[in-house]
């Protein structure tokens, strides 16, 4: 093990050795068991404090990745730990007899193994759909929290109503007239993340078999989220201005569905925007076939150029329209803050399930973000993360021009998190990550994206979450990959004529 202290970088010491030990065991350098120096010994060779070694080693605990064995001291654990496992009895449970029939409905391909990729440090990531911690408001939040000590704000440590602090309420409200509604509190519920939003909405409303009409491609966890709810999910064509709303109305008349999930604004993963028109008709189709919109909004704040469009919910007049927003994409994800703006009496029914969950949402994170926004520091925040984003984009645009093989194609979406790309003629998405593992960078492929199951010939890349410094060179590697691909394939395309044809 080995750690090399910067003294004049602005990153503190405790990072620095919880990053460098952090690394060498994602790496695999240090092997489960291995053990850790004592903190004394570290600390003296290091020339720190014991405590800084101290705050190093309980992160990389928090994280799992080292443990305390009696007599051993502390040591790499391996991942996940079985060896240390306290159930090591042959006599374990009948697994497949346990788990009911909506767990036996999950599905392999999970967000937690995007969320696995991206904390791996020797790999530049475009996979996972986050801001860089780094460009979210830390600072603005130091004022807050000494204010709630100071002022021994307990009420935001202890239980808030289902629906969300009141006042947290009224300020959203606030928020909603920005995005063109005006709603009561009682028409709002704080959630913990927009991702609550979506199993609330399958629970309340749907019933196995039941239909969703999704956008094809969309938000893949949201697939999931129906699909355990033992609904079948059908995919509605996208183009540049988002969901085709012949093709809605088709399938709205076929199959008689319970709800339409749209994500109408700069949409995961395709960057597209659903022009106003259309947006209008999904209301009037609505209305006409007694169903239910979720209009999934986390990306509206997030604008690099011209105005937006209003949002569905903006133009609802009679209850069909549950909007959704979140916090994640433009404070913190960790925050696990969203909220909805719905009916009345949806609200009620989506309370009472949430009650059942986890009774509020977290008490502090409404606290926290109520002051951010009264004290005028979001507003602030997002035109310097607009800024940020818009360069990103602008950086992985060029990168693409600069190194894409012929074929690729590729958008520049207005807002939102990421690009979206057609892949050459032949050149599989999934063949593509093991490939592109090879160069050490990760992106996630299309058909996860896809209720059909189609889509192997696309990509979505983010750009909010690589270091700014890296997206160059990622793009550099991705396209590498890519080409490298089209070169076997090209090959494999005159084997086979060579075969059919032994003529030539
Ligand atoms: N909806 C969409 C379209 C998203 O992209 C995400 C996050 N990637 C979510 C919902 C969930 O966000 P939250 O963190 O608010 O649960």
């Amino acid at each position: 093990m080995w750690v090399i202290i910067d003294r004049e970088s602005n990153t503190p010491v405790y990072i620095q050795i919880f990053e460098q030990i952090r690394r060498q065991i994602l790496s695999g350098e240090l092997i489960p068991g291995f053990r850790l120096p004592a903190e004394r010994k570290l600390a003296d060779s290091l020339g720190v404090n014991r405590t800084t070694v101290l705050s190093a080693y309980r992160e990389l605990k928090a994280e799992g990745l080292i443990g305390s064995r009696v007599g051993d001291g502390t040591i790499v654990l391996s991942y996940p730990d079985e060896e240390l496992s306290v159930y090591n009895s042959s006599r374990q449970p009948e697994w497949n007899q346990i788990f009911s029939r909506y767990s036996n409905r999950f599905d392999s391909y999970l967000v937690k193994d995007l969320l696995k990729l991206a904390s791996r440090t020797d790999v530049i990531s475009f996979a996972i759909g986050i801001a860089s911690p780094e460009t979210g408001p830390l600072q603005a939040l130091e004022g807050i929290e000494r204010e709630l000590v100071a002022n021994r704000s307990y009420r935001a440590l202890i239980h808030t109503p289902t629906e969300g602090f009141l006042s947290l309420r009224r300020t959203v409200c606030k928020l909603m007239q920005k995005r063109g509604v005006y709603c009561q509190p009682d028409e709002v519920m704080m959630l913990s993340g927009s991702q609550q939003g979506i199993d609330l909405a399958a629970r309340i409303i749907l019933d196995p078999g039941d239909i969703v009409v999704v956008e094809e491609p969309t938000y893949f966890p949201a697939i999931q989220v129906f699909r355990t709810a033992g609904a079948r999910v059908i995919g509605v064509p996208i183009d540049d201005k988002g969901m085709k709303v012949d093709a809605l109305e088709q399938l709205l008349h076929r199959y008689r569905p319970k709800l339409i999930y749209t994500i109408p604004t700069f949409q995961n993963p395709s960057g597209a925007e659903l022009e106003l028109e259309r947006r209008k008709r999904i209301l009037e189709l609505a209305s006409k076939y007694n169903v239910i919109i979720l209009e999934d909004d986390a990306y509206g704040d997030l604008c690099y150029e011209g105005h937006l469009l209003p949002v569905i919910k903006s133009m609802d007049t009679d209850g069909y329209a549950i909007y959704l927003s979140t916090f994640s994409k433009n404070i913190y994800s960790g925050l696990r803050l969203g909220w909805m703006v719905a009916h009345k009496k949806i609200i009620k029914e989506f309370a009472s399930a949430k009650q059942l969950i986890d009774l509020h949402s977290n008490s502090l994170s409404q606290w926290i973000v109520e002051r951010f926004i009264e004290n005028g520091s979001l507003e602030a925040h997002l035109v310097k993360a607009c800024n940020e984003y818009r360069t990103r984009r602008d950086i992985m645009y060029e990168a693409l021009s600069k190194y894409a093989p012929k074929d690729l194609i590729w958008n520049k979406p207005k807002g939102g998190y990421y690009i979206w790309c057609k892949l050459p003629d032949g050149v599989s998405s999934s063949k593509l990550v093991s490939k592109a593992a090879e160069y050490k960078v990760s992106f996630v492929p299309g058909s996860p994206f896809f209720a059909s199951g189609h889509g192997d010939e696309y990509i979505r890349l983010n750009f909010t979450y690589a270091p700014i410094k890296d997206i160059d060179e990622g793009i550099r590697r991705l396209c590498a990959a890519m080409k490298e691909l089209v070169i076997e394939k090209d090959k494999e395309d005159n084997y086979s004529i060579t075969e059919i044809n032994p003529i030539v």
